[in-house]
């Protein structure tokens, strides 16, 4: 699993290991736990055969400087795809990976930018039916308007591997209503 760390107002900075989250443990840097599961981490042995035990939290809020995280998430086809929950904005069926494609809604040909929110997830037939038309012109229409992932999308995005809570703390501060799950 990995935990995931806030800044001292709760904002998500890093998906870290349980190994890098004891070390925040160890230095006393952790503010608070916001996470309902929990992971044992076994350390040393002291001179009475006892073994030292860490429980920690699937969520910290850690001392440090706070980052903004102002910046966009850059556009890639993993978290496109995972954007959009693999299913074809046309035809809204769902596809492995390997069958999507990134459809530019206004064809790059036509000036349409390489943004999240001129992209599209689209399987192969789709994209090869629209062609260098628009979604109107090819009388096709986008079940979703595609968004710019918020920080708290943009953590979901980075991990496939969230856990329940996690999920719930990141899902709260969601743009829209989405299908998404863990
Ligand atoms: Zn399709």
């Amino acid at each position: 699993m990995f935990v995931l760390r806030l800044n001292k107002s709760g904002m998500p900075q890093a998906w870290i290991t349980p190994e890098d989250a004891a070390k925040h443990y160890a230095q006393g840097r952790v503010l608070f736990e916001l996470g309902e599961s929990k992971k044992i981490l076994h350390g040393g042995w002291n001179n009475q055969g006892v073994q030292s035990v860490l429980e920690l939290s699937s969520i910290i809020a850690c001392e440090g400087k706070v980052t903004a995280m102002g910046g966009e998430i850059s556009l890639c086809n993993r978290y496109l795809f995972r954007r959009d929950n693999y299913l074809c904005m046309y035809c809204g069926q769902k596809f492995k990976p390997s069958q999507l494609t990134r459809d530019h809604i206004m064809p790059r040909s036509r000036g349409g930018k390489d943004i999240w929110t001129n992209t599209a997830t689209a399987c192969s037939r789709c994209n090869c039916h629209k062609a260098a038309r628009t979604p109107e012109e090819a009388g096709m229409t986008l079940i979703a308007i595609p968004f710019v992932p918020n920080v708290y999308e943009r953590f979901y995005l980075m991990n496939r591997r969230i856990l329940s809570d996690q999920m719930a703390f990141l899902g709260n501060h969601f743009s829209q209503n989405r299908s998404w799950c863990a």
